[in-house]
């Protein structure tokens, strides 16, 4: 759960950084391509026209002049064709007619307004027609033949391009995180699996011994450090063997699975269940201590009926418990060993009460079996 919020989060951070690095990225490239619109096509341009207008302005009056006559339609275009840079340029004159509107003497099919509009920074006077007409010679920009403006749409197309193959780029990248989140989450679960399969038995579903040594290890690190008192207990089948012979392995590994739920039956979430060996068990049992009030006498009385009473009910619970086998009714019953550390002391350790239990167990049995023997008991008393 804790693991799955925390991969939430990175996800979503590393969403977050996509979108953050998209946001930029677009923003850079659109900034780009409104510098290239204003360079090649707005700022140069009319840079251009400025320059190319005044100069052309000033020889066409210098020409007309030297004549002492307004220029025709005519003779103003021609003298523009000369000028060398006609290819860059188409001229229309624009007259008002007798009407009032506005009107144009030329083949270029553009209507009066939108080459005043287009033409607006270089607009002659002339007239036509001998001086019957008279208007404006309009000269239009002829975009595609200016390498300067060739050279700007190429950059132009290269940003739009750019912009495109990056928005791609980051539904990619979108993509490629959710199939990453989503394959991974599963191999996160494979592990798991494979994890909880490892450390528990497969035939009670009971913790392994490899993963009881380690859990006993941090609980005896835990006894030291908080005083907490723990208990272990050791489980053996009595005549197991027996058993066996008489019912076979298959009744005998029933019996195993039956003895692991009535352990798990009368023990608490939080004990730590192995199958220690064969058909021995084992339960790590840590105690947390309730009632603060009492003397530590008093308290360690408590703790023992209780770790008893808890062992008690096991062992009465596998003697009452009729096993169904084909149709046959087959009883076990199981010895118990328990050690536990109450006081810190310096021989504590995960052997030394594993020793302790294993005696108590062999006591138990020593005793005529299907007991429970107290380790702590067993040394007081004897
Ligand atoms: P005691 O009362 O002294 O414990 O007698 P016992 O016969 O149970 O002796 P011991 O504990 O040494 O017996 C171990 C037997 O447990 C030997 C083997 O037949 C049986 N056993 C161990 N593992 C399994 C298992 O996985 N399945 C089955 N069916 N039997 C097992
Ligand atoms: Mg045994
Ligand atoms: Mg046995």
């Amino acid at each position: 759960m804790q693991r799955s919020i925390a991969q939430k989060t990175k996800f979503l951070v590393l969403v977050l950084i996509c979108v953050v690095i998209a946001i930029t990225g677009f923003n850079f490239l659109i900034l780009k391509q409104d510098q290239i619109l204003r360079k090649y096509f707005i700022d140069a341009p009319k840079a251009n026209i400025k320059e190319f207008n005044a100069s052309l302005a000033n020889s066409l009056s210098k020409y007309f002049e030297r004549e002492n006559r307004t220029a025709t339609l005519e003779e103003a275009s021609e003298y523009i064709r000369r000028y060398g840079r006609t290819s860059l340029f188409e001229q229309v004159f624009i007259f008002k007619a007798p009407d009032g509107t506005l009107q144009q003497a030329s083949k270029l099919g553009i209507t009066p307004a939108r080459a005043d509009v287009l033409a607006s920074d270089h607009v002659y006077p002339a007239t036509i027609a001998g001086g019957a007409l008279e208007g404006y010679l309009i000269i239009l920009i002829d975009e595609m033949d200016s390498e300067e403006l060739k050279e700007g749409l190429v950059k132009y197309r290269v940003i739009s391009y750019s912009i495109r193959a990056a928005f791609l780029l980051l539904i990619l990248m979108l993509l490629v995180i959710i199939f990453y989140q989503d394959y991974s989450a599963k191999m996160r679960l494979a592990r798991d699996m494979a994890e909880i399969k490892a450390s528990n038995d497969g035939l009670t579903g009971l913790h392994t011994h490899e993963h009881f040594m380690k859990a006993l290890e941090i609980e005896v690190k835990k006894f030291k450090i908080y005083q907490t008192p723990i208990a272990l207990l050791m489980l053996d089948i009595d005549h197991f063997k027996d058993f066996n012979d008489r019912y076979g392995h298959l009744a005998g590994d029933k019996v195993l699975q039956e003895v692991a739920n009535l352990v798990k039956l009368n023990t608490r979430a939080t004990d730590i269940l192995a199958r220690y060996g064969g058909e021995e068990f084992s339960v790590i049992m840590p105690y947390v201590v309730r009632d603060e009030d009492i003397t530590k006498e008093e308290r360690l009385r408590g703790f023992t009926e209780e770790i008893k009473e808890i062992a008690e009910r096991i062992r009465t619970g596998v003697e009452g418990r009729a096993i169904d086998f084909q149709s046959n009714a087959l009883k076990v019953t199981i010895s118990i060993g328990v050690s536990f550390y109450y006081f810190a002391s310096d021989k504590v350790s995960s052997s030394e009460l594993i020793q302790r239990a294993d005696s108590a167990l062999y006591k138990a049995k020593e005793l005529g079996r299907n007991r429970v023997c107290i380790d702590h008991e067993l040394s007081s008393s004897g």
